[in-house]
C-alpha cells in the first residue's frame, strides 16, 4: 500500500510557511514503512524540529485509474484523521537545494492513521477537525477551505498513479502547524469527537 500526501492545500497554511498556493495539487508519497504501529511515537534523532500536521484521510476502496470528477466519490467509502509528521528543519534544507522531501516526510513513524469512519455520516464539504497539543487547541480546520477538494484530488492523483484498495490519501493540513517534543500529547477530533490520541516519547 502507499500513502499519497497533498501539500499546501489550505491557503492559510501555505501562507504560514511562506509558500505560494499551488495551481495544481502538490503531491508526495510516504511508503508503508512510514506507518506508526503504536500511539507512542519516538522522536527521530535526525531532526530538532519535528512538526505535527493534522489532515483528513481518504481510504481508497476500489482500484482507481484516470477517474473523472463525477466518479471520484465511488472510490472511497471511509474517511479518518491522520498526522503527517514532518522534520521541518530537514525539509527546509531539501527545499533550499531543490531536493525531494522524502528525508523530511517519509521516515519511519511519520504517518499516523486514526480509525476509519463511514463517509456517509459526514458532510464532507463542511467537515470540522481540530488538534489539541497538551490540551490546548493548536489546529482547527474545515474542509470547506480546501483549495483542491477530495474529488479533484482523486481525479488528479489517479492520472499519474493507480490507486489500489488500501491506499490512503492525506488531503493536506490547515494552518497552525508547529513543533512537538518528547512528553507531548496530541489528540485529534472530527466534529467534536476524539479519534486520535498519541504521545511523543524520547
Ligand atoms: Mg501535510
Amino acid at each position: 500500500m502507499k500513502l499519497i500526501c497533498i501539500g499546501r492545500n489550505y491557503a492559510a497554511h501555505a501562507a504560514e510557511l511562506n509558500n505560494k498556493v499551488p495551481k495544481k495539487p502538490l503531491i508526495f508519497m510516504k511508503p508503508a514503512s512510514a506507518l506508526a504501529s503504536s500511539s507512542q511515537i519516538p522522536y527521530p534523532d535526525f531532526t530538532n524540529d519535528l512538526h505535527y500536521e493534522l489532515e483528513v484521510l481518504l481510504f481508497i476502496s476500489k482500484e482507481a485509474k484516470n477517474v473523472s470528477l463525477e466518479d471520484a466519490p465511488n472510490y472511497y467509502d471511509h474517511i479518518g484523521l491522520g498526522i503527517d509528521f514532518t522534520a521541518r528543519d530537514v525539509q527546509q534544507k531539501c527545499k533550499e537545494k531543490g531536493h525531494p522531501w522524502e528525508r523530511a516526510k517519509s521516515f519511519d513513524n511519520s504517518a499516523i492513521i486514526g480509525q476509519r469512519m463511514d463517509k456517509e455520516k459526514f458532510d464532507l464539504e463542511n467537515l470540522k477537525f481540530s488538534l489539541l497539543l497538551n490540551d490546548k487547541e493548536v489546529q482547527s480546520g474545515n474542509t470547506k477551505d480546501l483549495i483542491f477538494d477530495f474529488n479533484v484530488l482523486i481525479q488528479e492523483v489517479s492520472k499519474y498513479f493507480t490507486l489500489n484498495v488500501g491506499d490512503i490519501i492525506f488531503t493536506g493540513t490547515p494552518a497552525g502547524v508547529g513543533p512537538v517534543k518528547p512528553g507531548d500529547r496530541l489528540q485529534a477530533s472530527l466534529e467534536e469527537e476524539l479519534y486520535l490520541n498519541l504521545t511523543i516519547i524520547q
